[in-house]
């Protein structure tokens, strides 16, 4: 699993800044996370491709939506045929309606957008894409891409010595179900070590430190969380609904993530966002500031 940072600026792009959008890709999967204006490009630049089919919004706060007229229209001019799925919080759907539908031209291919509750899940081959409900005034989520449990390891060595033949009965003992081999049965405890946890990778979207994404977060792979100001605007980070990057990395700490990576920074600190680094690295020290076309690998975690 692996996010690539398209943009990583809050409110309006910088020079050396897009606004905000991820993609996170597993095994052959690409999602979208945010869709802010000017994404298309940044996809071109940092090579993610275009064969994707679900964009999941945080907010339709401008910064995060506004990219997907622009890009659903070059999806047509591509000839693509297969349909696209737009989530986004239940009750917003009238706004990405109006942005699908905007201009004279119709997109040529089928767009479906699902208003989606809190806590539901968007379930998948695999892994779930699961919203939950964070603090920005009105309704704004951030997403968890929570990977299934996995089967043990099975022990191919063990298997030869016991005198199973390689085959279908490797298969069934690894799934779960005894089997027999010349009248002794084999039990799948014989061969195969225990179910490995799947990986965990959660976006804040934009927020004031909360509770939900404490929870959901315990535990995670990676936390992308937002950290829109310094500690010397905290109180601006209060009255606008977001965070400082201390918050996020006391997000991080609480939650016990494994790696905590900050982004939507405010264009003042775009330039330089190595303090606000430092600032979270106080708490929290595996944090990194992203950057646009920065790629941060997911991998499971070592046995
Ligand atoms: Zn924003
Ligand atoms: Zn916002």
């Amino acid at each position: 699993m692996r996010a690539t940072f398209l943009g990583t600026a809050a409110a309006r792009p910088t020079v050396g800044r897009n606004v905000t959008s991820i993609i996170v890709q597993r095994e052959g999967d690409t999602l979208m996370f945010d869709c802010g204006e000017g994404t298309q490009r940044q996809m071109m630049r940092y090579g993610t491709g275009f064969s994707f089919g679900d964009i999941f919004f945080t907010h339709l706060h401008a910064d995060h939506f506004l990219g997907v007229i622009g890009l659903l229209r070059t999806l047509g001019l591509q000839a693509r045929e297969e349909p696209m799925d737009l989530w986004t919080p239940r009750g917003t759907e009238a706004i990405l309606k109006q942005a699908v539908e905007l201009g004279v031209e119709r997109v040529p291919f089928e767009v479906r957008i699902n208003g989606i509750d809190a806590g539901e899940k968007v379930a998948r081959g695999g892994y779930d894409v699961v919203p939950f409900r964070v603090q920005h005034g009105g309704k704004a989520f951030g997403w968890a891409v929570v990977e299934h449990e996995r089967l043990g390891r099975f022990n191919a060595q063990k298997a030869r010595e016991l005198g199973i033949p390689e085959g279908p009965l490797w298969g069934r003992l690894h799934h779960g179900q005894p089997v027999e081999v010349e009248g002794r049965v084999i039990t799948p405890d014989d061969v195969v070590g225990e179910a490995r946890p799947g990986r965990k990778l959660v976006i804040s979207g934009d927020t004031r430190p909360c509770q939900a994404t404490r929870e959901i977060a315990e535990g995670a792979d990676l936390l992308v969380h937002e950290a829109t100001f310094g500690n010397d605007e905290a109180e601006r980070a209060v009255h606008t609904g977001h965070s400082t990057a201390r918050e996020a990395a006391e997000v991080a700490a609480a939650a016990r993530v494994l790696r905590l990576v900050l982004t939507h920074f405010s264009p003042r600190y775009a330039d330089d966002p190595r303090w606000l680094e430092k600032e979270a690295r106080a708490v929290f020290p595996e944090t990194a500031a992203a950057y646009d076309g920065m790629v941060v690998e997911v991998p499971f975690r070592a046995e």
